[in-house]
């Protein structure tokens, strides 16, 4: 299957006719092509985007509104179709693709659909001088939204609504590891009636089209997800050209267990936050910490629950583990559990490739448990991203804290305690954009959403994008 860019509302191949294999991961094999779109290709983008902006950005909100209830809508009649599309690019099981990706992309433009009616402007009158100041938020103009492979139709629709709900047109570029579902959100767009060159979708490789979006002296925001060298790579080139820039990046999450917590509830949402789309969440709790009164209790129960895990084909409805998203990822993930060992560190679980019946050449792992000792090995301190968690014990508040903070990443962290002293105090000091209490990945939609640190700058949700995603002018009138 041929995948082609959408330029202008029209599906077309690259100008150079140039083109990359596309996986299916959970059989090892190429199953389609996809553009591999040069420079050309984004200038063309980028003329199309910048032809629809006058009249885009001046259709009135309720316009906007519906044609993105459109877009949700028609993302959940063709959810089966979706769901199945993303499972077979991504390796992911398609029953979490029914469940949490295709869905939540059919939200993120509801959502953002109801948000623009309620985005206000702001005025502020400057009392005793006669004067009155109005905060106009005004569409930036064309804009840049780069996305990463986990959640591929999740996260490119989490940009791309707020950035043309805002009234910006768009240069989007999917991950080229997991293009299928951005491609099939063209003909939707279309088929909502959102008005040609609003949205652009441009396939192919990080270092040549999407350096030719970062690079371009005209596209004035970048909203970008992925890892965070590829981060402060673009903030290097985007920088110097003053453009704004929104950079949701790596993670290597504490996941901080005392032992007053509802034990069975942290326990399955343990398993979920550690393994759910095979530990490939940038919001996945990799660093498990337990109070030592439960740590062996734990170990031999988290054990026990890992192992009955069905790591199998992602179309199978029995699994809960698919597989990972490409041979060059596995064995990047496999390299970590490779040095446990040499880093002192004891595999309580898992460790090894799963060969899979009649998916042979699959890449499957097994779900993963390393306990180590200290936390300054590599296993804790850098970003594994696949079916790979660390444990270890302490004794005190201070000490989980200081272990969960000692970390370059600041996304999230997860706490598990009914203290609410402790829930407070720990909570003001965790160094992370996102603290999970008694829950994990409970999401509102209305909230910032970011890390600090290595995680990025910047956040996402709510009207924290839409802000982002606007440039705001004060006229200042005095009468
Ligand atoms: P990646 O950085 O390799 O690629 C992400 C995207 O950037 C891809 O579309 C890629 O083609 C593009 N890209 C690469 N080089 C580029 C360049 N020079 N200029 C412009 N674009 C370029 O990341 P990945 O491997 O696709 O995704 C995994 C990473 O994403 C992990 O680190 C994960 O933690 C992170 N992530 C973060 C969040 C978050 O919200 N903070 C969410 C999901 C994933």
């Amino acid at each position: 299957m041929n995948i082609k860019n959408y330029i202008n509302g029209e599906f077309v191949n690259p100008i150079k006719n140039q083109w990359i294999d596309n996986y299916n991961p959970s059989i090892g094999e190429v199953y389609g092509q996809i553009p591999n779109s040069t420079e050309e290709d984004i200038e063309k983008a980028y003329q199309a985007a910048n032809e629809a902006f006058p009249s885009w950005s001046k259709t009135t909100l309720d316009e906007r509104s519906s044609i993105l209830s459109k877009i949700a809508q028609l993302i959940k009649e063709k959810l089966d179709v979706l769901a199945e599309a993303e499972s077979k690019d991504n390796g992911k099981p398609l029953s979490l693709a029914k469940a949490v990706d295709i869905p939540r992309a059919s939200s993120n433009f509801q959502f953002f659909a109801n948000a623009i009616t309620q985005f206000a402007s702001e005025a502020h009158e400057s009392v005793g001088f006669n004067a009155i100041n109005l905060t106009l938020r005004q569409p930036i103009g064309v804009v840049g939204c780069i996305s990463p492979w986990n959640l591929p139709l999740y996260l490119f629709t989490w940009k791309i609504a707020p950035a043309i709900a805002a009234g910006n047109c768009v240069v989007a570029k999917p991950s080229e590891v997991t293009p299928m579902t951005a491609f099939l959100l063209g003909e939707i767009c279309n088929e909502a009636g959102l008005p040609k060159g609003v949205l652009n979708i441009v396939h192919g490789l990080g270092n040549s089209a999407g350096q030719a979006i970062i690079a371009h002296p005209k596209i004035k925001a970048i909203s970008f997800t992925g890892g965070t060298n590829t981060g402060a790579h673009i903030a290097r080139t985007a920088a110097p050209m003053f453009k704004k820039l929104s950079l949701e990046l790596g993670g290597k999450n504490p996941n901080i267990i005392f032992a007053d917590c509802d034990y069975d509830k942290m326990l399955s949402t343990t398993i979920k936050s550690s393994f759910a789309n095979q530990g490939q969440i940038c919001l996945c709790g990799s660093r498990i910490f337990v109070e030592e009164s439960i740590f062996e209790k734990f170990k031999e129960d988290f054990v026990k629950k890992v192992s009955e895990l069905k790591v199998g084909i992602p179309f199978d409805s029995e699994t809960n583990v698919g597989a990972l998203v490409s041979k060059q990822h596995l064995e990047k993930v496999k390299s970590y559990i490779n040095i446990a060992e040499e880093e002192g560190g004891v595999i309580l679980f898992g460790g090894e490739r799963v060969s899979v019946n009649g998916a042979e050449n699959g890449y499957y792992l097994q779900p993963t448990i390393i306990q180590v000792d200290s936390n300054k090995c590599k296993l804790n301190q850098e970003e594994i991203f696949g079916p790979v968690v660390t444990i270890m014990s302490f004794k005190t508040q201070e000490e989980a804290l200081t272990l969960a903070n000692d970390v370059s990443y600041g996304l999230s962290a997860t706490l598990w305690t009914n203290n609410l002293n402790r829930t407070m105090q720990m909570s003001q000091e965790l160094q992370a954009g996102i603290v999970w209490v008694n829950t994990w990945l409970m999401r509102d939609l209305r909230t910032p959403f970011g890390g600090t640190k290595a995680s990025g700058v910047g956040r996402e949700g709510g009207f924290e994008a839409l802000r982002f995603f606007t440039e705001p002018k004060n006229i200042c009138i005095q009468y």
